[in-house]
């Protein structure tokens, strides 16, 4: 029997010691252990690291503080477009959504996505139309709105071309009939912000059959436009499993997707022959090279837990071997 493991984040970042009291951290930590919990009373019942994670993150999703499901970011246009990705690391096959609107909880619409068609993606309208006719749980847009979230957006829409904070992303809007030789930066017409906002949630697991598994969620970034897709729905991006390893990352999306993070975790144990820990610190190394920022949580099929990051924190929690819950925010 292999050896149970489970480990959670709910977002890296710029993670201001200044701006978290001790309640609220102890809010935070309140639902990274809920959902352990959940997850853990899963792989202890003898069920599959596929349902730990599911049932992990859905807990996640419901709570208001990440940025997932309920609590979830708003685009520019105020709304809420949610991705999330699961993935069977022994039968190499995922599923996925991306920018779907009102499904309560992504992941279950995921996991569909694996089980009920012979696709790994799907996005906006057809994704919403698939949850439909299977029945998934939908929500108004009043069960999303959280007001701390709103308060991001109106800033980072106030904010337009001023960095916010640490987290803050400049978008550059590029001419769109760039005379043939014009270099690129002569293309910029104009700078936007958008916050990238901590909160995306995300759960790997190791079942007693030594199965691995990842699931990971999130809203995106506050005052994302124009459809924004990022790393979490794209498969080997921000989530992936085999028989080696299952990982979940958090950060700016668009480096994960660059990097193709969480499959470079399993390619370099596979090629390098590299223990977990060596392999996921080479990634977030890596990030810190190309200039990304976030971190990642992964797991092996000896149930080992990795879980390293770049920036100032990431939400993070796991069950060590005695079954012990051990939750953290900062290094
Ligand atoms: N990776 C997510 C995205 O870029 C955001 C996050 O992890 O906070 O959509």
């Amino acid at each position: 029997m292999a050896k149970l493991a489970l480990a959670l984040h709910g977002g890296a970042g710029t993670i201001l010691r200044s701006l978290m009291t001790a309640e609220l951290e102890r809010e935070y930590r309140g639902g990274l252990e809920t959902a352990l919990r959940v997850g853990w009373s899963v792989l202890k019942n003898g069920g599959s690291s596929l349902d730990a994670v599911e049932s992990a993150v859905v807990s996640l999703e419901d709570f208001p503080l990440f940025n997932a499901g309920r609590g979830s970011v708003f685009t520019h246009d105020g709304k809420n477009e949610m991705d999330a990705c699961i993935m069977d690391g022994a039968r190499l096959r995922a599923g996925a959504v991306a920018f779907v609107r009102n499904v309560k909880n992504p992941i279950k619409l995921a996991r569909l996505v694996m089980s009920r068609t012979e696709h790994v993606l799907l996005g906006g309208e057809g994704a919403n139309q698939f949850a439909e006719q299977m029945g998934v749980e939908m929500a108004d847009d009043a069960y999303f709105f959280t007001d701390h979230r709103y308060e991001q957006l109106l800033k980072a829409r106030d904010a337009g071309i001023v960095q916010l904070d640490h987290s803050a992303v400049e978008l550059r809007i590029l001419d769109d009939m760039p005379g043939p030789d014009k270099p690129p930066e002569a293309r910029i017409k104009g700078v936007e912000t958008v916050t990238r906002s901590k909160g995306t949630v995300g759960a790997v697991a190791c079942d007693s059959a030594g199965v691995l598994a990842a699931a990971t969620s999130t809203g995106g970034m506050t005052n994302k436009k124009f459809g924004r897709i990022g790393d979490t729905p794209i498969v080997g991006s921000g989530n992936y499993a085999d028989c080696r390893c299952a990982v979940s990352c958090t950060g700016y999306g668009e480096y994960f997707m660059l990097s193709v993070s969480a499959f470079d975790v399993a390619a370099r144990m596979k090629y390098k022959d590299i223990s977990l820990s060596q392999a996921t610190a080479e990634v977030v190394e890596h990030l810190t090279a190309i200039g990304g920022e976030g971190g990642l949580i992964a797991v092996d099929s000896a149930g080992n837990v990795s879980l390293p990051f770049n920036s100032d924190g990431m939400y993070r929690g796991w069950i060590d071997s005695d079954g012990k819950t051990v939750t953290a925010v900062y290094d």
